[in-house]
């Protein structure tokens, strides 16, 4: 695995900064799972914080109004994550400087003499899914099938430059501490870990100060502090770092009595039981040698990111020579600024040859170094060969499916072989074999 000494993104001088889009385009299916009901229609007007779409079946998300305006198109939109993607545009009201009133505040007495099923529902109708990666729905991942007697709350950075995860831990902790009370209510477990890597050591300070007030109703709660690794918040790796349990091929971390929830996601918890706050804005991390300031704001989904530039929220000192949406990683790079930030957007970075490696592709060399890095013990140059030569099944036979994509080994690749886009051909093929 690689270890980040240092991170490159905003740390020492971040702050977050709330934005008020004019504008949202607002995806539907911002989650895994089916694409929730719709209940506007063009010309409708919406209020911050009101429901655009519901839950159509068990694994499906809520969509709520990031502003109040009016609905101005319904339609398909390609975003580098969804694909084609059906989305709400909503004009935002002019002038608007609103913020989310919550229709309702609970006080702590009220939360801990809440029933499972209700907490579960609040949770459900806020849309919170899992801000750390695939935006699993949360209540979801709160009703599991077997029992679980393990609660990690996941506050190791996924990729590296991403530092939204840290900022929320220093600015939110007492909140965050409150949405883990929740999950671990609801999920009955005897035990919490809180993992933190050694580069972010304000928030071990933070997480363990306020722990030691023993105010809060955590079974057994214990921050760990982890190395800072990549890709150290990988579900799997975190829970065998933590509990020695291995979760099996094609397993979930149920399968091993673990639930994992990523800090920001206990966050929006938090919001959506103490004031039936909507997953409406979340903190993204905007990095890479481009910009004048990289910072992290509390953005509005749906924002657009040409609307930051327009407005010189983000100003380049540079031009950028690519846009990646997400980390660098696993991030995706964009060929315009015309996409929306969705509920799962942990960063953009606006990199130029100072970050960029650009050297061409070459021929494999056979060094190992991508087995040697692979966080799950897999083959990855075989991969490569297979997805050249057309020999499908034979992917299957080197575990191609227990791949999460991570980059690592085309991150340390010599030949600069994009490793992980023959891996996401392999898989999308895979896919399309087993339909026929
Ligand atoms: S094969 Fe997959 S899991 Fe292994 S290093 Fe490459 S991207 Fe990561
Ligand atoms: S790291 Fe690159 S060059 Fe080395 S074995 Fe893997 S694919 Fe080949």
């Amino acid at each position: 695995m690689l270890r980040i000494e240092e991170e490159k993104g905003p740390q020492k001088n971040f702050y977050t900064q709330k934005v008020l889009p004019q504008k949202v385009v607002i995806p539907l299916s911002q989650h895994t799972g089916s694409l929730p009901k719709l209940l506007v229609k063009v010309k409708d007007k919406v209020k911050l914080g009101e429901i655009l779409a519901e839950p159509s079946s068990f694994i499906s998300s809520a969509i709520h109004a990031s502003v109040s305006g009016e609905v101005k198109d319904i339609r398909i939109y390609n975003h580098p994550v969804l694909k084609k993607a059906k989305v709400v545009i909503i004009s935002a009201e002019k002038n608007s400087s609103e913020r989310f009133e919550p229709p309702y505040i609970r006080g702590e007495e009220q939360v801990k003499n809440m029933e499972s099923s209700e907490l579960i529902s609040l949770i459900r109708n806020s849309g919170v899914v899992g801000l750390g990666g695939a935006g699993f729905p949360t209540y979801v991942k709160l009703s599991p099938s077997k029992k679980v007697d393990t609660l990690i709350v996941n506050g190791c950075e996924c990729e590296p430059y991403l530092t939204c995860d840290y900022r929320l831990m220093i600015e939110h902790t007492e909140s965050i501490l409150k949405g883990i009370e929740v999950i671990a209510k609801i999920l009955q477990v005897n035990k919490v870990y809180i993992a933190i890597e050694d580069n972010k050591l304000e928030a071990v300070k933070r997480f363990n100060s306020k722990l030691h007030t023993k105010k809060y109703a955590l079974p057994s709660a214990e921050v760990v502090v982890l190395k800072s690794f990549y890709p150290q918040g990988a579900e799997k790796q975190l829970i065998y770092r933590l509990t020695r349990r291995k979760v099996p091929s094609g397993g979930l971390p149920f399968d091993v009595g673990c639930v994992v929830q990523n800090v920001g996601t206990c966050f929006s918890v938090y919001e959506a039981v103490y004031f039936n706050k909507p997953l409406i804005e979340r903190i993204v991390t905007f990095a890479g040698s481009a910009l004048e300031e990289p910072k992290n704001l509390l953005i509005r989904i749906g924002t657009v990111l040409e609307e930051l530039v327009e407005r010189e929220i983000l100003k380049f000192k540079k031009e950028p020579e690519k846009v990646i949406f997400g980390g660098p990683m696993m991030g995706i790079a964009l060929d315009s600024l015309d996409y929306p930030i969705i509920k799962t957007t942990s960063g953009v970075l606006f990199l130029t040859g100072e970050d960029l490696d650009l050297r061409e592709e070459s021929n494999c060399i056979k060094c190992g170094r991508c087995v040697d890095i692979c966080p799950m013990n897999l083959l990855p140059l075989e991969f490569v060969r297979l997805v050249k030569k057309g020999l499908w099944s034979e992917l299957k036979e080197f575990y191609i499916s227990d791949c999460i994509e991570c980059g690592s080994c085309a991150f340390v690749c010599p030949a600069k072989i994009p490793l992980v886009n023959y891996i996401k051909a392999g898989k999308e093929k895979l896919k399309s074999l087993n339909k026929t």
